[in-house]
């Protein structure tokens, strides 16, 4: 922006991985009067949406609202199906695998990392061979992240199941689903999770402010025998209010009106068609990354997120001074970086609901950013996304 311009000029480009862009639609949906959170047409509303994230989902079972964020539904999902002390298994993936596993500590639970340099997601070997190892059916869950936000790794999630099964182990298998449920297939039911963990504000489309827990069978049993304190997250409490339409408390009733609105927004793309346009716009940003000459700090190619992808500048260049000039200039806001790679990367989000052309926007200012802060790239990016986007859609290679 200019030195002396008050504002920024056009839409800002909200390239974090969440929140992402509400859409008009979800805007307006929220943007009616309150009613009563008792009454028969909240019931209606209540219902739809219950029915409707099950499908997101793709489970049969109940699967939970609350009005809190991602990290409310990890405690959730944790509290409601152990006890104190319980030994859970986790996987090193980046920032937010970290905050998890803080979590369960905090909680009193027994957190174990299987160690990872933040360059990968799960392995499901490394898990299975862990799981073999306890004889004595210590190990009471493995949580995984599907998609690690923080990095840009996705987790074959049916291959954990896989693992899980092979070792022949009965550990809750719990999965944290924020950064690519509506994005990216996802089968609660299907790849036998027992608890799935989302959140509203990314592929959903919605503000933050709302988060999801699927469950299992299995789940709803541990959560009988479960010794962790709980009220607000309690499953039961929600589940006997949900039967009848409402919630134990006053849920956030806008959120719920967004809500059915963006999974029929999801439903009229079609949830196949959701999938292609993410997995189309993360390998554009690759493309360009690679053009530029730009690593992706995820090394492992079959594990690439189709939802956010994050770029290592070169040694000797601040990544979080190339966001906040890129920002000034080009209003575009791009993640941040942690843990030992603190300043050395930023993160392209291409998730929610951005289209091609966005994502173009989005490359072009990257590129003319980069060239700003001098950081040494080819040029091209922008063209070679340019390029495959076109030939994705039919045009001429
Ligand atoms: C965003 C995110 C969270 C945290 O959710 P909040 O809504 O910020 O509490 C947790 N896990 C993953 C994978 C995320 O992307």
């Amino acid at each position: 922006m200019a030195q002396n311009s008050s504002r920024p000029v056009g839409r800002h480009f909200l390239h974090i991985p969440g929140p992402t862009p509400v859409p008009d639609r979800v805007l307006r949906a929220m943007d009616t009067p309150i009613i009563d959170h008792r009454g028969p047409e909240f019931a209606r509303l209540t219902k739809k949406c219950l029915e409707g994230i099950k499908t997101i989902f793709k489970t049969t079972n109940p699967v939970i609202i609350y009005t809190a964020t991602g990290t409310g539904a990890w405690e959730a999902a944790l509290t409601n199906t152990m006890s104190p002390g319980d030994k859970v298994l986790m996987v090193e993936t980046g920032q937010f695998a970290t905050l998890w596993k803080k979590m369960a500590e905090r909680i009193g639970l027994q957190a174990e990392f299987i160690a990872s340099d933040w360059r990968n997601g799960a392995d499901p070997k490394a898990i299975e061979a862990r799981l073999r190892e306890d004889k004595n059916k210590e190990i009471k869950a493995v949580c995984v992240l599907h998609n690690e936000t923080s990095t840009g790794a996705l987790t074959p999630i049916a291959e954990i199941r896989k693992a899980i099964d092979a070792a022949g182990h009965p550990a809750l298998f719990m999965v944290d689903t924020i950064s690519s449920l509506a994005s990216t297939d996802y089968r609660h039911d299907e790849w036998g999770v027992d608890v799935s963990v989302g959140g509203a504000q990314k592929g959903l489309m919605l503000p933050p402010g709302m988060s999801f827990n699927a469950i299992s069978d299995k789940a709803l049993s541990a959560n009988k025998t479960s010794k962790l304190p709980k009220s607000f997250f309690a499953w039961d409490d929600m589940l006997n209010m949900n039967k009848v339409g409402f919630f134990p408390y006053t849920p956030a009733t806008q959120m719920l009106q967004g809500l059915a609105v963006g999974i029929e927004m999801l439903h009229e793309e079609g949830l196949d068609n959701v999938f292609a346009r993410h997995a189309r716009l993360g390998e554009a940003t690759r493309r360009a990354a690679k053009a530029w000459g730009l690593e992706n700090l995820n090394k492992n190619a079959s594990q690439y997120s189709p939802t956010i992808t994050a770029i290592l500048l070169p040694e000797g260049h601040d990544a979080d001074k190339f966001r906040a000039q890129a920002l000034e200039t080009f209003n575009i806001s791009y993640g941040a970086s942690f843990g030992q790679y603190a300043g050395k990367y930023f993160r392209i989000g291409h998730l929610g609901d951005i289209n091609d052309a966005m994502l173009i926007g989005a490359l072009g200012a990257t590129e003319m950013a980069l060239q700003l802060a001098g950081v040494p790239i080819k040029k091209g990016g922008a063209q070679a996304a340019i390029d495959y986007l076109a030939a994705a859609h039919g045009g001429a290679k």
